[in-house]
């Protein structure tokens, strides 16, 4: 597959054309950002373990039934995606209540809500990504009834697959954030998963100290991000034969690239 000219250039990651039309290459970086980008950071080894972690958990969901965009991880820090139109709605879906929604509505930090809740923000970084309710979608034709059912439906079985299969390695999936986008399969169109799922885009906590393990790390200048990333990769078994990706390594590797393109 040959990687094409740049198509779109996110916080965290990079879209490529290739020879085919419906597939993309997806790159990603090591940049940190938080707060509505005010906040920046380039963390070493940082997009080696998203993509790590995220072609782990999404070929997991594809073998629940679940569809998603990963066709194949590439490399280190390549993928290759199908393109999709993108439903320009992040949906973020909560157990335990922690970030934005302790501030907007004075919830007590962990505390576990009843049942999960999704909430929409329209994908517009120039607004900072507003919290919508879900007229405004159906009101703004930014999706239809049967599509939000269609997703709703979706992220209720990724919520509890995840919950599972991180409980199971003794982390608390606190909340995440999903995208969805619309492919054509022959003539029909069909709504997929078209998001990385890491530690950038979840919140989790080791189950028994509560430890952060996640993008939080950076938000809250708590450091060792790499260290955290590194132990959610091992804990899902994904770094156990290669040891020698060990957070030390990928620091190592990324330093020896840069210094070797100079
Ligand atoms: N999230 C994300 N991208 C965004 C906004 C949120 O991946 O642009 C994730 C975030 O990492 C957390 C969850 O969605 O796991 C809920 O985020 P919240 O609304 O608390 O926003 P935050 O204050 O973290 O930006």
């Amino acid at each position: 597959m040959k990687r094409g000219k740049k198509l779109y250039e996110g916080k965290a990651k990079i879209i490529y054309s290739t020879n085919s039309k419906n597939l993309a290459i997806q790159y990603f970086k090591d940049d940190a950002t938080a707060f509505n980008n005010q906040k920046k950071s380039k963390i070493d080894g940082k997009g080696v373990l998203n993509n790590r972690i995220s072609e782990h958990i999404l070929e997991n969901l594809n073998q629940i039934g679940i569809k998603t965009h990963l066709v194949k991880r590439l490399n280190m820090r390549e993928q290759v995606i199908k393109l999709v139109e993108i439903i320009p709605i992040e949906f973020i879906i909560r157990n335990i209540a922690s970030g934005s929604i302790i501030k907007r509505l004075g919830i007590e930090e962990g505390t576990v809500l009843k049942s999960p809740l999704i909430e929409y923000c329209l994908k517009n970084d120039k607004l900072g990504d507003p919290l919508i309710a879900e007229e405004h979608i159906y009101t703004f034709d930014w999706a239809t009834k049967k599509e939000i059912e269609k997703v709703k439906k979706m992220i209720f079985r990724i919520n509890d697959f995840m919950i599972g299969m991180f409980r199971g390695v003794g982390i608390k999936l606190v909340d995440f954030k999903l995208e969805f986008g619309r492919i054509k399969v022959n003539g029909k169109k069909e709504i997929i998963l078209a998001d990385e799922i890491s530690p950038d885009t979840c919140r989790l906590w080791d189950a028994l100290t509560e430890k952060k393990l996640d993008k939080d790390r950076f938000r809250k200048n708590l450091g060792g991000l790499i260290p955290a990333y590194t132990e959610v990769a091992k804990k899902l078994g994904i770094l156990h034969e290669q040891s020698n990706i060990d957070s030390a390594n990928i620091t190592n590797l990324s330093t020896f690239k840069r210094k070797n393109k100079k």
